[in-house]
Formats: C-alpha cells, structure tokens, sequence
C-alpha cells in the first residue's frame, strides 16, 4: 500500500536533540510571535500574538492516529514545524489526545515567548518535554537577535521561562542561539548565563547558524569559540549545532591537542565532539583510541551513553 499523504505530520526524522521524531505541525508557514534573523522560514513572517485554531485540530489528531495505529516508531511526537506552535489555541488538548492513544513521549519546540501567558504554560505542562529558546539576556540584544513582536515584553518573557520551571515536572531543554558579534559579547553572554540561572532548565543546547540564513547579521560562531561560549553557560551546556556537514569536515586532520582541550573543559559524548569539532564520526573515533591508548583519556558511563573525559 503507498504511502497516506498528510497535511500536518512530517516524518519520523531523525532529530539531534529528540532521537526518532515525528513532527506535528500546527500552525501555517512561519506564523510567528517573532522574526528572528536566523530563521531559516524565510524573511517574513505574519507577526501575531493571537492564540487560535490554526489548524483543524480534529484532522490534526485524525492523521496522528492515523499514522500511530500503522505501527510508528519513534523516540518522540514533537509539536513545532513551521512556526510558533503555542499560538494554537487547542494545544493542550492535542497533547492530552496523544497521551490517550500512544506511550510515545510528547515534547513541544517553542520559542518561549507565550509562556507568560498561563494557559500557554498550563497546555506546555503536560509535554514530557519543553524546548523553548533563549538568545539574550537584555532587551536590546533581544530586540536584536528576535525582532518580537512590538507588544512582547523581554522581561515577562523570561518570566514566563521562570514560572514554567516552578510549575512543571517535566523536562526542559533551553536552546541557546548564538550570532557572531550580536549575542557573543562578554557582557551579552553574562546577562544570558544570569537569564539561564533564574530559568535553572535540565539542558542547555547551544546553537549557530550552520544552514543557509535569510539575514546577512546571523553569521556563524566558529566551533572552537562556540565550545568556549557553552563551556561559560554552565556545566550542563551542549553543543546541538552540526558543523560536520557544512565545513567540509573530510578535508580536516584531527588535532588530538584540540580534543583533549576540549574535554578538559567538560566531558563529551562522541556526538558532542563530532558537532563541537565538526569532525565525523569516523574521523574523530580512531583520534579517541589512539588517545585512550596513551592514557590520556578515560570513559565513563553516564545514563546510556558512553562519555570521554581526560585523565
Ligand atoms: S521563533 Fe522560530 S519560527 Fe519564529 S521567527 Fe524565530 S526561528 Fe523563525
């Protein structure tokens, strides 16, 4: 039998932060509360704060059930796509009719800004996970980086971030974007780790631009500074960006100096390493046992996944 179209599903596709994923996309292209300059949606974007039904939700659901009763594997069913999906007014209930046909896990991809509003916050809570985003820690740099809308406000926006973690058991993993020489001064990434202790998410993921952006300012943190950038963040910082793809990592020798500088500063998955150094897999594994071999490097266990650290 071919293949159902659907309207609102895409994928499962395997997703950096979320595994297996299969998106559920709520909202019409690049429907946004913001206009950030590293969108990859396009230029422009119908700027609104008005929560409401986007997207029919009972042919939403009928596709979702659709697809989960012809037998889908995935890590997550993940709400987000192509634009803000908090400004559809039936969230909540979308992730409560998940949860009443599936085991698998909900998260929800955010930029954040709604949470202040607490039946955003009250539809979020019932996500195993909540990924909203964070790029400033002040209003100019957020203005910046977000181009809000005119009526956000950068400090209910945080605290809305705030108030989520106060009442919500579930996950939160913070994104943090980052644009050379817009968001990575001293004095913005001291303002954002400020921000980040306030917030006290379970992770925090940093990112840059690695795909093709629409605006000129969204240049790309080199994966050397964007390691040293998430090492001030916090010990629980990771790198999400995939430099592997996108600078010709194949041409590049691997400089075991590097690599032990680098989990001098925290200790790293092989993922990790691979999007930090935009190095591949292939590249940097026989790096990590000529390494081990010298008793340099040692691993370590932690959840499932296999971490190096120097000895
Ligand atoms: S929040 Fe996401 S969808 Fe909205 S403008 Fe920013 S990057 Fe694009």
């Amino acid at each position: 039998m071919s293949e159902l179209k659907y309207q609102y599903l895409f994928g499962p596709v395997p997703s950096r932060r979320l595994g297996r994923s299969l998106g559920v996309d709520i909202v019409p292209l690049k429907t946004c509360t913001q206009n950030c300059i590293y969108c990859q949606l396009g230029k422009d974007a119908l700027q609104t704060l008005d929560r409401k039904e986007y997207a029919p939700i009972e042919a939403v659901l009928k596709e979702l059930k659709t697809k989960i009763a012809s037998g889908l594997e995935a890590d997550f069913i993940t709400i987000s796509g192509s634009g803000e999906p908090t400004l559809h007014s039936s969230l909540g209930r979308l992730i409560s009719d998940i949860r009443a046909v599936t085991e698998i896990q909900v998260a929800v991809i955010t930029n954040g800004t709604l949470l202040s509003r607490p039946d955003v916050r009250a539809d979020c809570c019932k996500a195993d996970v909540v990924l909203p985003s964070l790029d400033a820690g002040d209003t100019e740099t957020f203005q910046k980086m977000n181009h809000p809308h005119p009526d956000l406000d950068f400090e209910q926006f945080v605290d809305g971030l705030i108030r989520l973690r106060s009442e919500y058991a579930g996950q939160i993993w913070l994104e943090v974007f980052f644009c050379e020489g817009v968001n990575t001064t001293i004095q913005a990434i001291s303002n954002l780790k400020t921000r980040i202790e306030q917030i006290r998410p379970d992770k925090i993921q940093v990112n840059t631009s690695v795909r093709p952006v629409v605006h000129p300012e969204a240049a790309r943190v080199e994966p050397k500074r964007l390691i040293s950038i998430a090492s001030q963040l916090g010990e629980q910082a990771e790198i999400i960006a995939d430099f592997s793809r996108h600078i010709g990592a194949t041409t590049q020798t691997v400089d075991l100096n590097i690599i032990l500088e680098t989990l001098r500063r925290r200790p790293c998955s092989l993922d990790d390493l691979c999007a930090g150094l935009g190095l591949s897999k292939e590249q940097l594994e026989p790096a990590l046992i000529k390494l081990e071999a010298l008793s340099k490097i040692i691993t370590e266990e932690k959840g499932q996944k296999k971490y190096y650290k120097p000895l």
